[in-house]
């Protein structure tokens, strides 16, 4: 498995240390079994992943192999994705439901 992290992802786990531990028990819980714990997103982020470390507070993640299995690599933002392989997990927002919403 490649795990990926965004300059995002890794700034909010800075911000949000007080509950690191909480946070990267899920990181390693997803990396284990991504599609399980993920729920799919739709529309403007349909291929995305999101899976809530505590209520209200999401972790948005890809998985590649998903990418391309439902063809949604051409409008998933995934960069670079035909360069990474098959078990890749890019961990892209980290923060509370509406601020991980929030990019535009
Ligand atoms: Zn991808």
């Amino acid at each position: 498995m490649e795990i990926l992290f965004s300059d995002a992802f890794t700034k909010s786990l800075k911000k949000y240390s007080s509950i690191k531990k909480a946070i990267k028990k899920k990181v390693d819980m997803i990396i284990e079994n991504p599609i399980a714990l993920g729920e799919p997103l739709k529309g403007n982020f349909r291929g995305y992943y999101s899976c809530s470390v505590r209520r209200n507070f999401l972790i948005i993640y890809l998985y590649c192999k998903v990418c391309r299995k439902k063809g949604d690599n051409e409008i998933v933002l995934c960069s670079d994705c035909d360069k990474c392989s098959d078990n890749t997990i890019k961990f892209l927002e980290l923060g509370p439901h509406d601020q991980a919403y929030g990019k535009k």
